[in-house]
Order: C-alpha cells, then sequence, then structure tokens
C-alpha cells in the first residue's frame, strides 16, 4: 500500500508493507530516529525516519565549497570506522568478510554492464563478458558439463539465481508443482508467489536437510504432474544437505536442471553476486532476442553488474581451486573447535557434516546478540564460519559467551535449557539431556 502524506515543505510518498507492519516496532539502526508523521486513513500511524545525514542542496550556485566537501569527507570517514568496526565482530551470516581487491581500484570509474546474454555481444560495449565467460567456465568444469553442454550468467545474488532457476523449470514443466524443504531459504517461496507456481512444501528433519519420506509422500500424492526439485546443499539456518542420492556432490552428472552459488558468501566480494548454470537445452524457452541492446535477453536483471564477474574471475585466480579447498578445511575445522568448546562449556550446540554452520542455544542477551550480528531463529542462534572467522575471534567470542552467560540466571549455575526440537536430544545440553535420559 503506497499512501501520500503533506509535511511542511515536502510532498513524499510512503509505503506501508502489511496492515499487520509494525512501525513502532520496527527497529532502526541506531543513528536513525523514527518520528510519527501523521496516521493514514486506517488511523495508522505513519512513521518517517529522520536521517542525520540527509541530502542539501550545495548553497549559491552549486558550486561546492570545500567546507561542505571537507563535511561529506567526515560522514563518510565516521562511517567507515562504524563499519571496520562491525566488520570485526561479525559472525552470524554467511559473508566471508576477508578479501583485498585494491588491485581492481581504478576500475571503479568504469560502468560496466554486462546487459544480455554473456556468450553474444551486445552494442554496449562496456562490459566483462570476457571474464564473466571464463568464471562460468571455471564453475562448469566444476560441475562436470561440457562447454556445449551449459548456459549461465553472473547473477546480482542468491535469490536473483533462485528466481533464475525455478523460473527454468517453470518453463520447461509448466504444470510441475515446486517442491521445497520449509527449511529452504525464503527467496525461494518468494519466487514460488511471485510465478504464482504450486508450491508443496517438504518437512525436514532436525538436521535441516529434507524429510525424504514426506518428500516421497507427497510425490506420490502429486503424479499427475511434473516435479520440479529446490535441493538444498546447505540449509540457511542450519546447513543442512538435502541428500537426495546419497553423496552430496554437486555435478551435472546427475539429474539437475541447474545450480546457483554465491559469489559474496564464501568467495568474498564487496557487492552481492552469484553464478547460475543450467544446462543449455533448458534456457532457449527463456531467450528473447532484443534488438535494442543487439544481444538475446535471458536473465531476471536486463544489465547485471560488470563489476561482479571482474572481482570473482581474481578472486578465483588468486586463490585457484586448492586454495579454495584448503579455506573450506579450515572453516570445517574451525567450526568443530567453535562446537566442541560450546559443549565443553554445557551449551547445547550442533554441527553437520559437511558444514560451517555451528546452531546453539540462542544466547539470553540482546547486547551480545548485536554485538556478534549473530543469527537467531526461535530459540537457536547460529554463527557461520567463514574464512575469516579465525580461532582467535571465535576465542573472543566464546569468552564474551561465557562471562555473560554466567549473569543470565543470576547466582548459580547457568541452566541449558531444552532445544532437543531443535538441535537433537544427543546435541542438547539441558537437564535431562546431558544425563543421558
Ligand atoms: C544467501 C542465500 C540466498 C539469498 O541470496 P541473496 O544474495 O541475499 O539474494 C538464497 N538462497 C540461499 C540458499 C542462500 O544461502
Amino acid at each position: 500500500m503506497v499512501g501520500s502524506v503533506g509535511v511542511p515543505g515536502a510532498e513524499f510518498e510512503v509505503s506501508v508493507p502489511s496492515d499487520e507492519f509494525n512501525w513502532r516496532s520496527a527497529s532502526l539502526p541506531e543513528d536513525f530516529a523514527a518520528v510519527v508523521l501523521a496516521e493514514n486513513v486506517a488511523g495508522k500511524e505513519i512513521v518517517d525516519t529522520i536521517f542525520p545525514h540527509a541530502v542539501t542542496e550545495p548553497e549559491g550556485g552549486g558550486e561546492n565549497t570545500s567546507e561542505r566537501e571537507a563535511y561529506m569527507a567526515n560522514v563518510l570517514a565516521i562511517y567507515e570506522s562504524s563499519i571496520t568496526e562491525r566488520t570485526k565482530h561479525h559472525l552470524g551470516f554467511p559473508f566471508n568478510l576477508d578479501f583485498d581487491y585494491g588491485v581492481l581500484w581504478s576500475l571503479q570509474n568504469f560502468y560496466i554492464n554486462n546487459c544480455g546474454d554473456p556468450f553474444i555481444e551486445s552494442s554496449y560495449a562496456v562490459h566483462s563478458r570476457q571474464f564473466e565467460v571464463s568464471v562460468l567456465e571455471w564453475f562448469a568444469r566444476l560441475w562436470g558439463i561440457e562447454n556445449h553442454e551449459y548456459w549461465g550468467y553472473i547473477t546480482n545474488g542468491g535469490t536473483e539465481g533462485n528466481f533464475q532457476g525455478i523460473l527454468l523449470g517453470r518453463e520447461a514443466f509448466p504444470d510441475g508443482i515446486l517442491y521445497a524443504s520449509e527449511d529452504s531459504h525464503y527467496s525461494v517461496f518468494k519466487a514460488a508467489r511471485m510465478y504464482r507456481m504450486k508450491c508443496v512444501k517438504v518437512n525436514t528433519l532436525i538436521s535441516g536437510e529434507i524429510d525424504y519420506a514426506d518428500f516421497k509422500a507427497k510425490l506420490l500424492r502429486n503424479k499427475n504432474n511434473p516435479a520440479i526439485v529446490n535441493v538444498n546443499i546447505g540449509t540457511t539456518v542450519k546447513g543442512g544437505v538435502d541428500n537426495l542420492d546419497l553423496a552430496p556432490k554437486i555435478s551435472f552428472k546427475k539429474p539437475i536442471g541447474s545450480i546457483s552459488v554465491f559469489g559474496h558468501k564464501f568467495v568474498g566480494c564487496p557487492m552481492p553476486c552469484g553464478v547460475q548454470i543450467t544446462r543449455l537445452s533448458h534456457i532457449y524457452a527463456l531467450s528473447r532476442d532484443v534488438e535494442y541492446i543487439g544481444s538475446r535477453d535471458a536473465t531476471i536483471t536486463g544489465g547485471p553488474s560488470g563489476h561482479a564477474p571482474i572481482y570473482l574471475w581474481y578472486a578465483l585466480n588468486h586463490k585457484g581451486y586448492r586454495g579454495i579447498q584448503k579455506e573450506v578445511q579450515i572453516c570445517l575445522t574451525n567450526a568443530q573447535y567453535l562446537r566442541d568448546r560450546l559443549r565443553a562449556e554445557g551449551i547445547g550446540a550442533m554441527l553437520n557434516e559437511f558444514s560451517n554452520i555451528v546452531v546453539f542455544e540462542r544466547p539470553q542477551n540482546e547486547e551480545l546478540i548485536q554485538k556478534w550480528q549473530l543469527a537467531c531463529q526461535g530459540n537457536i542462534a547460529h554463527i557461520v564460519v567463514m574464512p575469516n572467522v579465525t580461532i582467535e575471534k571465535l576465542d573472543d567470542f566464546l569468552n564474551d559467551l561465557i562471562e555473560k552467560r554466567s549473569t543470565w540466571s543470576g547466582k548459580g549455575k547457568v541452566q541449558a535449557f531444552c532445544i532437543s526440537v531443535d538441535i537433537g536430544k544427543e546435541n542438547c545440553a539441558c537437564q535431562r539431556h546431558s544425563e543421558g535420559v
């Protein structure tokens, strides 16, 4: 819902996401302040945000004074020091915050855009297709598909990759049903809503992986419709692997239609991006020649970033397959370290095989959650052990957690609460389960 309100000196639009949305409880970044502007027709308060860094007009003839430049530089310097601090204490989301793309610095003076099909030149010549196809080729080799058999592109993120993959599925099977486990990323269900597809949610096991028996039962209930299946290799919250063939290796040698991964997560990149690869035969249904761009349109966004492919190309060359493999090993070992230390402290914790996500009892301290930017869901929190999450950082966090934890229940020994429904009896540290009852 979009409404228009008048405030002295300005007319602007305020959008109200939904009737249930509670503006008052919506939390704003600490340096923003919310004020109630007016009440809309439904009697709901319309809140606007006062931005401390509101954009203002340059004085006089529009020339920027050195004073104004200095003001802007100061605002940015404060911002940079604040995100530097926040970067140091980030543990909850799957982003590798450790990267150095300094050598690509001068490219920021260019608007690089890869509109159209990566494999077909476009009339817009400031592109980075040569890097884009090289990155695609690297992943195609990794996933065992021949050059003449695949198509793909560098997306603007994971959501776009999921949108593309699910759309390819729907175009191949217009009356298909989308199956996705309830632990799938929310973008999967968003795609189903956008495409108005029939979507069947499948239960999950405690590990976060799909419940195979429930999946089978639901498939059998819809025998007359093709199945479009979203398979998770590492679910968002628990890192569960949907192990449909008992060998969680990603490969086009298996009956997989398309694969989507992220560039800004494990690899690390200053902007969101991803890689989407599909079998060439599937893309024709989406492709349309567009005279205006002199290329073919087959992607969700019209003109994806031309910078992202260069960052990925640089990272892949810099680390190499073996470098990435080594980073993965370190992350898995560090994740085991974190899980073991939590368990040793009497805190329920779970770590799936092949996963770098440690799920544990949600800390009873909002300040701690905010400081370490933990992602929480119900009674559990998780830490994603990325390459920038070192043992020292984990120790810092653990010390902080252990110290604050001793204050939660006042005096005496802290009792772990039961989270066996989330992480299983064997991982739970509540009194009943730790005594092996
Ligand atoms: C992160 C993630 C997404 C969303 O990616 P964005 O880049 O944030 O759009 C989608 N699916 C999965 C499985 C993810 O982990």
